[in-house]
């Protein structure tokens, strides 16, 4: 997904290709929804054959719609999956290592991936509407930028499948603090019946042209309306799965 380089592999899982079934059906990565855990194994070992990396490489964050990040090393390899997550709030990973599947977890919320390939870094963070708010996407290039010396302009970002404007009405609880962190912008639409439309990607993607990010990507796909495909916490009132983000550096 967003890159067609050799030198990294970056996807984003639909529902399909999995061992689990009901309404993990079919390929669930996540291991605190109620899915039989050594199913949840099982395609995560699917998933590492599909995209011919290995299944011990696999490095799940720990999110908790918090902000942490955490830069990951090779001594974290198979967090979560090879081994229990030792991670309590940890909704951004990322790495300069090779040979780390870096793996975060989705049903709705925003995917951000991150690409600085000259400074040879790959990250993805969580963005719900409480991440995005929280402004997650600033503070990882801000640590990029910060501690590893790269320019804006020479990060990457793509924001994948996930709830669409279309889908996305909030009431005052979380649009509320959406008008309190940006003000008055067009990517919260409201509505005479008080509720309001927030555009999730479009306020990611301005935060991050704001600190001058301009090589940014949106997969326009909104996981509600296209829930055949992919598991949407909206759209089955929570009864899903979860879908992965991933990141791999080759070299
Ligand atoms: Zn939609």
């Amino acid at each position: 997904m967003f890159w067609n380089d050799s030198q990294i592999v970056s996807f984003f899982t639909t529902k399909e290709g999995g061992a689990s079934e009901g309404y993990f059906s079919s390929l669930n990565l996540g291991f605190k929804s109620g899915d039989d855990l050594n199913v949840v194994k099982q395609n995560y070992k699917l998933l590492a054959q599909k995209l011919g990396i290995p299944y011990e490489s696999m490095t799940c964050s720990a999110q908790v719609h918090e902000t942490n990040i955490k830069q990951v090393t090779y001594e974290d390899r198979g967090n979560g999956v090879i081994f229990p997550n030792k991670w309590d709030s940890v909704d951004g990973i990322y790495t300069m290592e090779k040979d780390i599947t870096l793996v975060t977890h989705y049903a709705d919320c925003v995917p951000l991936f991150f690409y600085a390939p000259k400074h040879h870094l790959i990250g993805l963070a969580h963005a719900g509407w409480r991440g995005t708010v929280n402004k997650i996407c600033e503070k990882m290039v801000k640590i990029w930028n910060e501690k590893h010396n790269v320019a804006y302009e020479d990060i990457q970002v793509g924001i994948g499948p996930s709830i669409g404007a279309c889908c996305f009405e909030v009431n005052a609880d979380v649009s509320e603090p959406f008008v309190n962190t940006f003000g008055k912008a067009d990517f919260i639409k409201f509505k005479e019946n008080g509720k309001a439309n927030i555009d999730l990607w479009e306020c990611n993607e301005r935060m991050l042209q704001n600190l001058g990010i301009y090589n940014i990507q949106i997969a326009n796909i909104c996981t509600c309306c296209n829930s055949d495909k992919y598991f949407s916490h909206r759209k089955t009132q929570g009864k899903r799965g979860l879908m992965g983000a991933i990141m791999y550096l080759r070299y």
